[in-house]
């Protein structure tokens, strides 16, 4: 919760003019601040990749966020017959050479969900985790996602809805709390509120977890709403059943575009963009499934690519 602050605050200053020095915001943070890249790729499917590899040859200054498994997309596809260099390969063997062309490049991934990004004239601040890295520029590179989550998420983030267990947990000990959990990877992000957390009602969107707990419950009907005005009350399941929560988390392997990042234009679910992958904010670009159809890898190698060569022009202006 603290961290969300002091990104609401960066943006605050910046709204009033006032020159900050945002070096010193930290000061008395637990969290680490890490020096300031030339970019921060979020995303780590065909799109990211693509762009890291170019920026790289480039010799930029990257910051990676994505998981070490790569895009789950591109890993579920049985076979792919219309990407150019294969005749036929499955997601597997595509994602295992992406794996290897990743290290020959000397690439390293920061294995971190990104939940907010911030920004003012001075540049952007991600975090990740319970962690900020500030860079020049940001490549949105994150797949497509369901717009908005569910009803009154977005409204209710930072006041009871969280994306980090790590960063907010503590919040939560001895209290009551949901947790939506949309891929196995985060199970152990589970257990670490429920050792916090009095109570936790549990929704997994998968059926083989592992979980189990004396103070879990598994939800077999999931979240349709989040319920409260200023902050976190309870839970509405799909079935129409209310629970009541202090706190409610979504651990889910991406966030919407317009929640990570506030300004965004957005059309639906996709991230507005013009032909150079430009957002509508200054130094932030967009490539792949996350800027509309067709979800195709081709097309986001491509955009990745186009990205990546307007960011070189972008932080090449602003030297001059
Ligand atoms: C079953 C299936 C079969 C398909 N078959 C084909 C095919 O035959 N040919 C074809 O061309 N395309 C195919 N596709 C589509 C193709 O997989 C996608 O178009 C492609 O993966 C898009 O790449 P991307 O990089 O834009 O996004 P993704 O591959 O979705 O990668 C986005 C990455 O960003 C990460 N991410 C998101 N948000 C965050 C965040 N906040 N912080 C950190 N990381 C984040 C995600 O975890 C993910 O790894 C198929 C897709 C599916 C599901």
């Amino acid at each position: 919760m603290k961290l969300y602050n002091k990104l609401k605050d960066y943006r605050e200053i910046d709204n009033k003019n006032y020159v900050g020095d945002y070096m010193n915001m930290s000061n008395n943070e637990s969290k680490k601040i890490i020096d300031i890249y030339d970019v921060a790729i979020i995303g780590a499917g065909p799109a990211g990749l693509s762009a890291a590899l170019t920026l790289k040859v480039h010799n930029k200054s990257i910051v990676w966020f994505g998981t070490n498994t790569l895009s789950d997309k591109v890993e579920k596809s049985e076979k792919i017959a219309n990407y150019a260099g294969f005749e036929m390969i499955s997601g597997k063997e595509l994602n295992e050479k992406f794996r290897n062309q990743i290290n020959t490049a000397g690439l390293e991934l920061t294995d971190k969900m990104v939940t907010q990004i911030s920004h003012n004239k001075n540049g952007y601040m991600v975090l990740a985790d319970n962690e900020i890295y500030k860079a020049k520029t940001v490549l949105l590179a994150i797949g497509s996602v369901p717009a908005k989550g569910i009803k009154n998420e977005q409204e209710l983030l930072g006041y009871g809805v969280s994306y980090c267990a790590t960063c907010d947990g503590f919040l939560y000990k001895g209290k009551t709390i949901s947790v939506f959990c949309g891929a196995k990877r985060y199970e152990h992000e589970v257990e670490y509120l429920a050792e916090l957390a009095d109570k936790v009602y549990l929704y997994t969107t998968y059926n083989d977890s592992k979980i189990d707990l004396p103070n879990v419950e598994v939800l077999k009907k999931p979240m349709r709403a989040v319920l409260g005005e200023k902050k976190v009350e309870g839970i509405e399941l799909t079935n129409g059943t209310k629970i009541n929560v202090d706190g409610a988390f979504f651990l889910r392997s991406a966030v919407a575009p317009s929640t990570v990042l506030k300004g965004l234009e957005t059309n639906g679910a996709h991230i507005v963009v013009n032909r150079n992958c430009e957002t509508n904010i200054s130094g932030c670009f967009a490539a792949g499934d996350c800027t509309g159809r067709p979800y195709q890898i081709a097309k986001a190698v491509g955009e990745g690519n186009v990205a990546a060569h307007k960011i070189v022009e972008y932080l090449s202006a602003e030297k001059q």
